[in-house]
């Protein structure tokens, strides 16, 4: 965890601190629930898994099926980063494009476990064990809480040590219902006090669960054509809205809320996360730190302790820098009048 002083004075928190899930080993918070089925798998004696992803799953399934001698099947629809699809394959994944949304990944990944036998690694609520996986984050946030608190002179944390609010990204949501389940078991346990709110960030071109928020409804309804460059959240829970509901019953239990975010918000934060604080993510990524600047919009974060997870590398998806890089000659005064072309601001 990654304290930003400026961001926070940014968004009026008394602190922000980023998780910074993109530093695992295939770059996305992705390796926590499959590292976990994978390692399931193996002890069952299986050797085929297959999964259904927007990229980072894939990544992660196709690395550690490698690493367990597994055969990796993976389904991604066409539009992919091909930075996401060039990972996989390194790790001599059986990789197919589909022309589909996720949720058409899905279900024919679903329908092949059923009929093939395969272990399904769809990170939605269907392999009991990868969402045990999350829960590491929920750890890691209290530790490093903990480790905070008793190192500072002053603290900025709640007299519980808990973050008031946790920023998550949320597709279909088993990251933010590991978390929020971590947060249980320290609790069952005697180990923390309270919990924090988990808060859902969606795009707004695919908001099956901030909708239902919105509404006070108690079931999510699918969203048949998600619209997002967040590919990671762009998931429109067709023919599993069950699973957005039980994502919405995590946020009501931990007194937390749903915030959506637009295109050009989450670009912002991408960008501004690079400029001020070195760290560079993927769109997806970035959500839940653009979801922070809507909720600090209205006023909602003062004082507050708040905890943004980054979950995804910037190298992963849309490389596409703002600045120019001008090609000059290899002399001092060519480099020096190129800088004062460039100057920005
Ligand atoms: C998959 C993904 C998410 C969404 O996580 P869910 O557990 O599916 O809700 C968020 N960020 C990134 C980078 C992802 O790859």
């Amino acid at each position: 965890m990654i304290a930003a002083p400026r961001l926070a004075e940014r968004l009026g928190a008394a602190q922000l601190l980023l998780k910074c899930e993109f530093g695992n080993p295939t770059g996305s918070f992705k390796d926590r629930p499959i590292s976990i089925g994978i390692t399931k798998a193996v002890e069952f004696g299986r050797d085929t898994v297959i999964v259904a992803s927007s990229g980072n799953a894939a990544a992660s399934v196709a690395a550690y099926a490698a690493r367990a001698g597994m055969r990796a099947i993976v389904l991604v629809p066409e539009n992919t980063s091909a930075e996401k699809v060039s990972q996989t394959l390194f790790h001599n994944a059986a990789l197919i494009r589909t022309r589909g949304t996720f949720s058409d990944c899905y279900a024919v990944g679903l329908e092949l476990t059923q009929s093939a036998g395969f272990v399904n690694m769809s990170t939605t609520f269907l392999n009991p064990y990868t969402v045990e996986g999350n829960k590491e984050i929920a750890f890691e946030i209290h530790v490093a809480c903990a480790q905070a608190d008793a190192s500072a002179g002053e603290s900025t944390l709640p007299a519980n040590h808990e973050p008031h609010e946790i920023f998550v990204p949320v597709g279909a949501g088993p990251m933010l219902v590991g978390i929020s389940n971590g947060y249980r078991d320290m609790l069952r346990l005697g180990l923390c006090r309270s919990y924090p709110a988990m808060v859902a960030v969606q795009a707004k071109g695919c908001r099956p669960i901030a909708a239902a928020w919105e509404n006070g409804a108690t079931e999510v309804q699918a969203e048949p054509n998600p619209q997002t460059i967040a590919k990671g959240i762009g998931d429109g829970l067709c023919g599993y809205a069950e699973d957005g509901t039980h994502t919405l019953r995590a946020v009501r239990t931990t007194g937390g809320y749903a915030v959506t975010v637009s295109d050009a918000g989450i670009l912002e934060a991408q960008r501004l996360l690079a400029e001020t604080e070195g760290l560079f993510v993927e769109p997806t990524g970035a959500a839940g730190l653009a979801g922070a600047m809507n909720a600090a919009a209205d006023g909602c974060l003062s004082g507050k302790t708040i905890v943004v997870i980054l979950s995804g590398h910037g190298l992963k998806d849309r490389v596409e820098p703002d600045g120019d890089s001008p090609l000059v000659d290899a002399t001092s005064r060519a480099v020096l009048s190129a800088l004062k072309e460039t100057a920005r601001d």
